[in-house]
């Protein structure tokens, strides 16, 4: 474990506009920064960074915090790996307590060279790779290796003095009934990278028919197969520079693209697309190419993935690329098809209408109940997008269904956060908040003379400011330039103009209500206003 006071100390190193500049391009606007936020789409920036508060805020997504918090969520590390990288960035050295030492990744490496090695003695692997048409370029740009029998790699571990347990953590071997044994036994293997540039893992291809065809390292502390592209380490530069991004279902997918000059191709590790992939999808911004196969398997993942890059607060550009007759795009490679692939990757089929053509393919349209139900899954996708998009599509849906466009319902969507719009907002409800927000000495007396009762527009900040202070909607209100922070002196004259209307109010409810104890209230009241005439904050007394 990293000790606390390293962790404290580590904090006060860091300048929360000094490390997100390392990963985004800020343009300073008033006070505080501003970008184009990496967490969801947009094209008008909306997030902010504070040198003052040292925290960061998206007013589009929601999402926010500190340094620490950025690092985590930007390259997708654990809290420790988190401080680690920070930690290297500003150089200084974090210490550790108890018997946890830092993971040395090195025994990987040195794995990942051994493998390698022994390909080049290894004919079946050898044939293997070349029978699929893989240069002996790309074997040394991904590092293909093998892995021998299993006795032979454990010598090779015991022989270099590398730490066995250390190798057992990270996947490479493990403990069965017979004692050790490795995790890759005759295959061939390609090393997996992680964002930070290091090898965490393998895949690997059985060349001599066992059952399972591929394998892939055990999810360990570093090695987390549904975050991880295969390729990503190798495809970044071109991802950025052409703004797009292939991915696909295979290793050698990815090597013979790359082989053929489409070097922004990855793929996913024998997983379908997830949630988890989007944040590195996301890095930036490039226009998705889904490219699956043509069996019934790749359609559905096609069709989940498209559902995926499209719907909720994430929407992608790009769109889907099927390979048909039982092709895959290292076949087409291979049959030097490289005019056909660039064809295909350039007139994707473009998400959503992917989506509605699968679900509408799925029915028979000639029976009207099922018509009835392919309209109604049509219409929850639909809800899952925003306004304008739904208003585009329902035309496509009732196209394709050949039924009136009224019937496709366009719906207020509620997946979505919504930016905080001024116009729905009260100015001086948020600026009380906020002002309490930043002078938390003041809280007592808002609290002696406030009751929630009084917020008509936002009872529920009100509450957060008492129960819930690190909510985003108050760091976004924190960051909102449009809401101002007043002076104590300022703060008493708002008050009481608030309670001035509260009091009012409720005078004129009371009078023409019928309470019990009316004239005794009546009175409160007009004693509370009387003095706030005066200019005097008057307790809540109405309880
Ligand atoms: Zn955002």
């Amino acid at each position: 474990m990293i000790t606390k006071d390293s962790i404290e100390n580590l904090k006060t190193h860091l300048e929360v506009v000094d490390i997100i500049s390392q990963f985004l391009e800020l343009k300073k606007t008033g006070a505080n920064f501003k970008a184009c936020c990496p967490f969801h789409g947009e094209e008008t920036p909306s997030f902010v960074v504070s040198p003052a508060k040292q925290i960061y805020h998206c007013f589009g997504c929601g999402v926010g915090g500190d340094s620490i918090n950025f690092v985590m969520e930007y390259e997708k590390l654990s809290y420790p790996e988190t401080l680690e990288k920070l930690a290297s960035m500003v150089n200084v050295t974090l210490e550790y307590d108890g018997d946890y030492k830092k993971q040395d990744l090195t025994i990987i490496t040195k794995v990942n060279e051994y493998y390698q090695k022994l390909l080049v003695h290894n004919k079946t692997a050898s044939d293997y790779l070349d029978s699929r048409g893989i240069s002996s370029s790309s074997i040394e740009k991904f590092e293909i290796g093998y892995a021998p029998v299993s006795g032979d790699t454990i010598n090779y571990l015991k022989q270099n003095f590398l730490n066995l347990a250390d190798a057992k953590d990270f996947g490479i071997i493990d403990t069965g009934q017979n004692g050790l044994y490795s995790r890759f036994i005759e295959r061939i293997t390609f090393p997996i990278y992680a964002l930070n540039g290091k090898v965490v893992g393998f895949g690997g291809r059985t060349i001599t028919g066992h059952n399972a065809k591929y394998v892939n390292s055990p999810q360990t502390k570093i090695f987390n197969k549904s975050r991880l592209l295969y390729g990503y380490n190798l495809a970044k530069d071109l991802i950025y520079k052409k703004n797009e991004i292939i991915v696909t279902e295979g290793y050698l997918d990815v090597i013979m693209l790359h082989q053929a000059g489409f070097n922004n191709a990855v793929a996913t590790l024998g997983t379908a697309l997830t949630a988890d992939h989007l944040p590195v999808l996301k890095r930036g911004e490039p226009k998705v190419i889904v490219a699956y196969d043509g069996d019934k398997a790749g359609l559905n993942a096609a069709y989940k993935a498209s559902m995926l890059l499209t719907s909720g607060t994430s929407s992608f550009d790009g769109g889907v690329v099927i390979f048909a007759d039982g092709q895959d795009p290292a076949d087409m490679v291979q049959n030097k098809k490289i005019e056909e692939l660039n064809q295909m990757f350039s007139n994707p089929q473009p998400f959503i209408p992917y989506v509605i053509d699968f679900i509408v393919n799925k029915y028979d349209l000639s029976n009207p109940s099922e018509k009835q139900n392919a309209l109604k899954e049509a219409n929850e996708y639909l809800a899952t997008l925003s306004p304008i998009l739904q208003n585009e599509y329902s035309k496509n849906i009732a196209s394709k269904l050949n039924i009136n466009q009224n019937l496709v319902n366009v719906q207020h969507n509620t997946h979505r956060r919504k930016p905080v719009q001024l116009s729905q907002i009260d100015i001086s409800e948020l600026e009380i908040i906020k002002t309490v927000l930043e002078n938390p000495d003041f809280l007592d007396e808002v609290l002696n003379t406030v009751d929630i009762s009084m917020f008509e527009t936002h009872k529920i900040e009100f509450e957060m400011l008492l129960n819930d202070i690190n909510n985003p909607t108050l760091r976004g209100l924190l960051l909102n330039e449009d809401i101002k922070v007043y002076s104590k002196e300022q703060l008493t004259k708002m008050m009481i103009m608030m309670l001035a209307n509260f009091y009012t109010k409720k005078l004129e409810q009371i009078k023409y209500g019928d309470l019990p104890n009316k004239i005794k209230l009546i009175r409160k009241i007009q004693g509370n206003i009387m003095n706030l005439k005066k200019g005097k904050l008057v307790p809540f007394n109405l309880d």
